[in-house]
């Protein structure tokens, strides 16, 4: 029987809810399948921090060391609760970025995904998303804007001053690039490169080192697209596109962006991907206005253990299962509260609900050896 560990960080907001139902599919996952999971909880983000006065306490971290995966759900407090934490111990911060940097999770998969039968959540018009949406955003995870250099105080003029530097260098940008260019040949053999050539030097390094890259891919096409028009293309005509690669804070922003034209964040899984360890998470943040109301959609949550499943155990087949389950269970007519009003014609359900019928879906599939 194989055996994997798992470091579970719930986090904060709707954390705990959605990853309660994540760990109901991982359950069934292991009952049905020759497999065993060990399950770390640990405390990790906001939660932490009031605990342990740390947001990724030494205790975590050692969790996270031995751990085979790490399956991390959002954290974050709202605005006014964040200034309960020193700046740099805030989940982001204290947290999130040190986990990424520790364990150089450089790329991030994810996944925009709606398909035909389910393009009613969307607020695209049909035609636009015609036989639905199918595309993944490859974003650098532990360079530019968000991991440069930092410095804030006063200057000269007496004035309150900032500066925070985006940097990279060419190993940074050609692993990215390879992620990007052997899962667009593995796809539909195209990736659209967004960039900023115009106005940053950033962008035109990155730019030379794709043309470089490009030679080992000479089956994969090219297209390159300025980040502000792949914003406007998005919403106009995201069919167009099939992989996406980016810098980091392109892609922080361009796949919330990817959020809103499924119909919501909850839709939103992700894969970070380093050479050595992986953790996997909604693209989203810990929702703090819906937390505790049994609303969320746990789909971000359960999606990140199917992209877990396939890219940390080599279990492709159980994590297409669990897509097909998530999928059938809104096809089925239920739908979340994120992506319906009431009246709509749906049945809504809530975050607990979602996951029990995931579960009996999934439970009804044949497992495939
Ligand atoms: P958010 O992503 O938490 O929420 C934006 C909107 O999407 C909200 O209306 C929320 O209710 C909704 N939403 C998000 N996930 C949902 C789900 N699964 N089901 C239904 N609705 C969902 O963004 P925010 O409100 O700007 O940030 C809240 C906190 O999260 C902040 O502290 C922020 O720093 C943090 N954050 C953390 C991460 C992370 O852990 N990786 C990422 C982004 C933001």
């Amino acid at each position: 029987m194989k055996s994997f560990s798992i470091a579970v960080l719930a986090g904060d907001g709707i954390g705990p809810e959605i990853t309660r139902e994540a760990i109901k599919v991982l359950e069934l996952i292991e009952e049905r399948n020759d497999v065993k999971f060990e399950l770390l909880p640990a405390a990790f983000g906001a939660c932490a921090y009031f605990e342990f006065g740390d947001a990724f306490p030494q205790s975590t971290i050692d969790i996270c060391d031995r751990a085979d995966a790490i399956l991390k759900g959002p954290i974050g407090l709202n605005h006014e609760d964040s200034k309960r934490i020193p700046i740099d111990k805030q989940p982001e911060r204290g947290a999130l970025l040190p986990l990424r940097r520790r364990y150089n999770t450089y790329a991030n998969f994810r996944p925009v995904s709606l398909p035909k039968d389910l393009a009613h959540f969307s607020p695209l018009k049909p035609e636009v998303i015609g036989e639905g949406i199918d595309l993944v955003m490859v974003r650098e995870l532990v360079g530019g804007l968000y991991f440069g250099e930092k410095i804030a105080g006063v200057n000269e003029a007496g004035l309150r001053y900032v500066k925070e530097s985006l940097e990279y260098d060419e190993n940074q940008i050609q692993q990215i690039l390879h992620q990007a260019f052997k899962l667009a040949s593995k796809r539909k053999k195209v990736l659209h490169n967004i960039h900023k050539s115009n106005v940053l030097k950033s962008s035109v390094l990155w730019n030379e080192v794709l043309g470089e890259v490009a030679v080992d891919y000479p089956e994969v096409e090219v297209i390159h697209i300025l980040v502000d028009a792949a914003a406007t293309l998005l919403c106009l005509n995201p069919t167009q596109f099939d992989v996406m690669v980016m810098e980091n804070m392109f892609g922080d922003i361009l796949s919330d962006q990817g959020g809103g034209i499924l119909g919501s964040l909850g839709l939103m899984p992700s894969a970070c991907l380093g050479d050595e360890k992986a953790y996997y998470e909604p693209s989203h943040g810990s929702a703090p206005d819906i937390a505790g109301k049994n609303i969320a959609n746990p789909y971000s949550m359960i999606g990140s253990v199917a992209m877990m499943l396939e890219n940390s155990f080599a279990m492709e087949e159980e994590a297409k299962n669990v897509w097909t389950a998530m999928q059938g269970v809104f096809a089925d007519g239920y739908s979340t509260a994120d992506l319906s009003k009431p009246g709509s014609g749906v049945q809504m359900i809530g975050t607990d609900e979602f996951g029990d019928k995931v579960v009996e879906k999934l439970r009804a599939m044949p497992v495939v050896s």
